[in-house]
């Protein structure tokens, strides 16, 4: 568990000091230095403890030691108090109400645990009767899309991205792809014509989704070919021949397509700006109460990531903006975390991987840097291994 070493060395320091006959200034000195020592070992940033070993020397009042009073006690308490202040920046981070719709986007860098957080955070709330929905905007990792919706399928909550290579798909509805296909009409001329290509997953849905196309509104020529269906392996592609230009055609497609609830036509979308508002918008639209944005990560701090978080976090306009930290990053943490904070208006913090071997005095450090609290960490790989972070029962095993 987190920081546990940290509290033996903390309770080890605290009893030695009570164990002296008279506590005076050297002993006291040395029992801070004692923490001190423990606290760097554990990854907390150099600054954070020096101003705590000066708060606590103001507090403690040496006299009230020497008078006999219980010097353990008060000097825990000081410490405890000042854990816990470094650990609540003051302020409590958004809270989202059950029943009235919040955008919460996850930032971090990749392998930080972040889609992995985003679907136990889903999980956590789904179970408490909430509503939850994923985006994937997370258009950069190849396989990011997969992983996500392989989550959430498992966790059965609904989602919305877009794979590289198989369009859009939305919540395994059948969803509609738009292209340019060269199609060959009597012998000779070939001459390009639109397609659409559906997403069969279901195929009763499908089959009147095609009587609509056909028959319905699309302005397909009487006098041309009659719709083709031709197999794929994962999606059926219906060409039309059309004398339309690609708007029009998308826009026909929508037409035909309203009652169907499906994505808007888009072939590969591959901005992760507009599938975020697409997603938002639709899980909007279907009342969802906690839509979730998970965000591109990068292998380091760069300059594009922090410019599309950007993008994302203004046209999405997340209630919240949760950094997702990865506990074993140590003294790296207060600058990332810092990073994050200056580009996107970071308020909450999960702190993850706690289950490892990891010091995690790296999250002392977000929470000084983001000035937002730590809401939750997470604990394992799997989906419920993720708990509620709470700074004064924590603080208190801390200290033993
Ligand atoms: P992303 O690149 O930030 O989206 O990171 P992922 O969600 O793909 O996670 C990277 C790896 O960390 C995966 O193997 C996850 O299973 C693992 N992981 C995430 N959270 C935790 C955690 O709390 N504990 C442990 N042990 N592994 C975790």
């Amino acid at each position: 568990m987190v920081l546990a070493q940290l509290g033996g060395s903390i309770s080890r320091a605290l009893q030695q000091m009570s164990n002296a006959t008279i506590i005076d200034e050297k002993v006291l000195n040395e029992c801070l230095n004692e923490i001190t020592r423990a606290l760097l070992q554990a990854d907390v940033q150099f600054k954070l403890v020096r101003d705590m070993q000066t708060n606590i020397k103001k507090i403690v009042n040496l006299d009230d030691l020497a008078a006999g009073h219980n010097k353990r006690k008060i000097i825990q308490q000081a410490i405890f108090n000042e854990l816990c202040k470094m650990l609540d920046p003051g302020k409590p981070s958004f809270t989202p109400k059950k029943g009235k719709t919040s955008v919460i986007m996850f930032v971090g860098l990749q392998g930080s645990g972040k889609t992995t957080t985003c679907t136990k955070y889903a999980y956590y709330h789904q179970k408490k009767g909430w509503k939850p929905a994923l985006v994937c905007a997370d258009t950069f990792r190849a396989g990011a899309f997969d992983q996500l919706k392989q989550n959430a399928t498992k966790a059965k909550i609904p989602f919305y991205g877009s794979g590289k290579a198989s369009g859009v798909y939305v919540d395994g509805i059948p969803t509609i792809k738009v292209g340019k296909l060269m199609w060959r009409i009597g012998r000779a001329s070939c001459r390009p014509v639109w397609w659409v290509g559906l997403v069969v997953k279901s195929p009763s849905r499908t089959r009147s989704l095609i009587m609509l196309l056909k028959y319905g509104k699309l302005p397909i020529s009487s006098s041309r070919e009659p719709m083709r269906v031709f197999g794929g392996s994962s999606f059926t592609e219906f060409p039309f021949m059309l004398d339309v230009t690609f708007e029009e055609t998308l826009r026909a497609v929508r037409d035909a397509c309203r009652g169907f609830k499906l994505a808007d036509p888009s072939y590969m979308e591959s901005d992760p700006v507009k599938i975020a508002v697409e997603g938002v918008e639709r899980f909007k639209e279907e009342n969802c109460d906690l839509i979730i944005v998970d965000t591109s990560g990068r292998h380091k701090q760069e300059a594009a990531l922090f410019e599309e978080m950007r993008q994302v976090s203004e046209a999405t306009k997340p209630d919240l903006v949760i950094f997702v930290m990865d506990s074993s990053i140590g003294q790296a943490a207060f600058d990332q975390a810092q990073a994050f904070k200056q580009s996107v208006s970071v308020g909450a913090v999960i702190v993850t991987k706690m289950d490892g071997h990891a010091k995690g005095g790296g999250s002392l450090s977000a929470v000084a840097a983001t000035k937002s609290p730590v809401i939750f960490i997470g604990t394992g790989e799997h989906m419920d291994e993720f708990e509620v972070f709470d700074v004064k029962p924590f603080v208190s095993r801390l200290l033993g």
